[in-house]
């Protein structure tokens, strides 16, 4: 089968879609910096951006949204529950009130902090009462996920996980396949230390693309949705052109396995 290089939407279990490529604003402090790289994310084309509680900066993703003109219908937004805070639901209220939208496209629990099942159904009640289109988790293995669908009413749509080629994770990818869980990329770039890799460097220069761009292609070749971080206009707009090329078999290879460190977020 021909890859469709052009494609950029991903189905997800509960119906709904979600763009392959999205703007992460982690580590990007509440204010002008956030507000701009996510509207000139916006303005290059970005039709995804993920924030969360953890991050402080909701406001500034609003912000932007509203500052771009854009409809907020053409716009996926993520949020994330802060694990340790008392109820989803509430928590899911002020990030609305802090977003200016009256629903996320999907509410993730950041990470298994009180046990991987104990958020569940307050994200269930998050759902339902419309403040989001879609639920899902971050940061769990394949033995939470499991936890999860022995009590859950619904599957998370989404598990957030760092990913890349050197953080290949087979059988995380093939639990999520078996619940029909999407599993979405972070850190594809390995915040920042994967475009100098040499491998990733001589595969750049052949396919004439540059590092960060060939990391994220090797994501969404898969069909995996993917976040990349940048607060620079020229990166973001060079970050957004991965859908006009492809990987060879060989070039979509995996890299050096390194070790994945979960909960990094964590404050
Ligand atoms: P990343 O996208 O892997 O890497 C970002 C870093 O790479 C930044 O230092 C950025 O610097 C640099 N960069 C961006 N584009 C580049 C390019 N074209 N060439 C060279 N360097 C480039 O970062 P990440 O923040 O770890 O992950 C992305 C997003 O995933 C986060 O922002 C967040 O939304 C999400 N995430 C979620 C979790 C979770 O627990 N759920 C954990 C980590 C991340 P400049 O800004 O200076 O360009």
């Amino acid at each position: 089968m021909i890859p469709d290089t052009t494609r950029t939407i991903r189905e997800l279990a509960d119906g709904k879609e979600m763009p392959l490529l999205g703007l992460g604003v982690w580590q990007v402090p509440d204010g002008p910096e956030c507000v701009n790289a996510v509207r000139w994310a916006l303005e290059l084309g970005y039709r995804h951006i993920d924030t969360a509680q953890a991050y402080r900066n909701e406001s500034s993703v609003g912000k932007a949204l509203k500052d771009s003109g854009v409809d907020r219908n053409e716009v996926f937004i993520t949020t994330k529950f802060l694990p340790g805070a008392k109820d989803p639901v509430d928590e899911a209220e002020q990030s609305l009130r802090r977003l200016g939208v009256d629903q996320v496209d999907l509410y993730l629990v950041h990470w298994p902090q009180d046990g991987p099942t104990w958020a569940w159904p307050g994200m269930e009640r998050a759902r339902e009462l419309g403040y989001a289109r879609s639920i899902g988790v971050s940061n769990f293995s394949v033995a939470e996920l499991e936890s999860v669908a022995a009590t859950a009413t619904a599957m998370p749509a989404v598990n957030q996980v760092n990913f890349n080629p050197f953080a290949f994770r087979r059988a995380l990818l093939d639990a999520c396949q078996r619940h029909g869980v999407t599993l979405e990329a972070y850190s594809p770039l390995g915040t920042g230390r994967l475009p100098s890799d040499a491998a990733v460097g001589a595969i750049a220069a052949r396919a004439g693309r540059t590092p960060a761009k060939v990391l994220l292609r090797w994501c969404v070749q898969r069909g995996v949705p993917v976040l990349s971080k940048s607060t620079r206009r020229d990166r973001i707009a060079d970050n957004g052109q991965i859908f006009d090329f492809e990987l060879t078999g060989e070039e979509r290879a995996t890299g050096r396995p390194r070790p994945h460190r979960r909960h990094r977020e964590r404050p």
